[in-house]
């Protein structure tokens, strides 16, 4: 049998349906493409519904704030991914009359979308000839036909993507693309089951005994350590509890969303040295004596390329601190929830 013949009647009987799935509305597309960069199929669900709730049109998307865009994308992570979001939205609404550009070219120039993006959109709601190479598909790829190059290189994707084309369903790369995705991430897993597989008999990496060893990932660079000690200040004012918080800006992690004030440090301190650090920074940046610290247990927060060591400085001040910086804002502790804040400041609300 063909190899377009085994792989559609695999995905006749195994294929998901998803909501973003046999739609061709290439915002809703594209809203479930930048969702599902670097998160579960399972997560990124509740989170498309909810834009498309929220955003109905790239109109809507484009016309809310920055701030609105962080927080319903709360708690997905690699928040770049919702400020270029927000903004490609803009530039729609903007540059290209709220219309969604129709060509693999076009789609490219929008913030945030890469080759991969590109070619799932182009496919999807366009049904131009792309192939889509994810994760996924380099391992379903390169394990059938015993391609060894490191996959995440650009020399990788070339060969891959060349490959693909000279496969590609042209009538459908829509489904041939679907198809081709669950396929990597349903049947050919990291510990697949290959004697239920409709390619044992002509897969390169099974014949050969390099299933485990294909694809061939680069080595990951070891993630960063920081350590963060947030200061988490209250007082009652108006019969409310209140604390200060500060928005992120400059070109590091969660640039836009807010946290408590931060001391960040090169190296992790003792109880002590955070005792004495506190009352400097307190005295530094509020000119402030306090003195009644609490500090929390340590929240270890793991990314891509950082690890972070927090942990919470508590303290309960009789009024608000008469100085502090501009950028700082006094909330109420309702007034937190409605903010857009790092999962790690999640966490650490939560257990109050
Ligand atoms: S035989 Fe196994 S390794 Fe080869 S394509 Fe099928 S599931 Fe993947």
């Amino acid at each position: 049998m063909a190899f377009l013949q085994k792989l559609y009647s695999w995905y006749d009987d195994f294929g998901r349906t998803l909501p973003w799935r046999g739609i061709d509305d290439p915002y809703r597309i594209w809203l479930s493409e930048i969702i599902l960069q670097q998160t579960r199929i399972e997560q990124g669900r509740d989170y498309y519904l909810r834009f498309v709730e929220a955003f109905p049109t790239v109109t809507d998307l484009a016309a809310a704030s920055e701030e609105q865009v962080l927080r319903l994308w709360q708690g997905l992570g690699y928040y770049s991914r919702a400020r270029n979001l927000h903004a490609a939205a803009q530039y729609m609404a903007t540059e290209c009359g709220g219309v969604f550009p129709s060509s693999y070219e076009g789609i490219l120039k929008l913030k945030g979308v890469g080759r991969y993006t590109a070619a799932a959109i182009a496919s999807f709601a366009f049904r131009l000839p792309h192939p889509v190479i994810d994760g996924n598909v380099y391992r379903f790829v390169s394990r059938l036909y015993g391609i060894a190059t490191p996959i995440a290189t650009d020399a990788a994707y070339k060969e891959f993507e060349s490959l693909l084309q000279k496969q590609i369903d042209r009538q459908r790369p829509d489904r041939f693309n679907a198809a081709l995705m669950d396929f990597g991430s349903l049947q050919c897993k990291p510990q697949p089951d290959c004697m239920t597989c409709p390619f044992a008999d002509e897969c390169v990496a099974l014949r050969s005994g390099r299933v485990d060893v294909l694809p061939v990932k680069s080595p990951k660079a070891k993630p960063k350590d920081r350590w963060f000690y947030y200061f988490d200040l209250r007082w009652r004012e108006d019969g409310a509890e209140k604390t200060l918080m500060e928005q992120r800006d400059g070109k590091d992690i969660w640039r836009g969303l807010y946290q408590f004030p931060l001391m960040e440090t090169d190296k992790e301190l003792t109880d002590k040295q955070l005792q004495e650090a506190s009352a400097r920074y307190a005295q530094e940046k509020f000119q402030f004596s306090i003195f009644n610290f609490q500090f929390s247990p340590p929240f270890l927060h793991q990314l891509t390329h950082r690890t972070i060591h927090a942990r919470f400085v508590r303290a309960e001040l009789a009024s608000a601190p008469a100085v502090f910086p501009e950028k700082d804002r006094c909330f109420t502790v309702e007034g937190i929830k409605k903010i857009p804040v790092s999962r790690l400041i999640d966490r650490y609300l939560q257990t109050l």
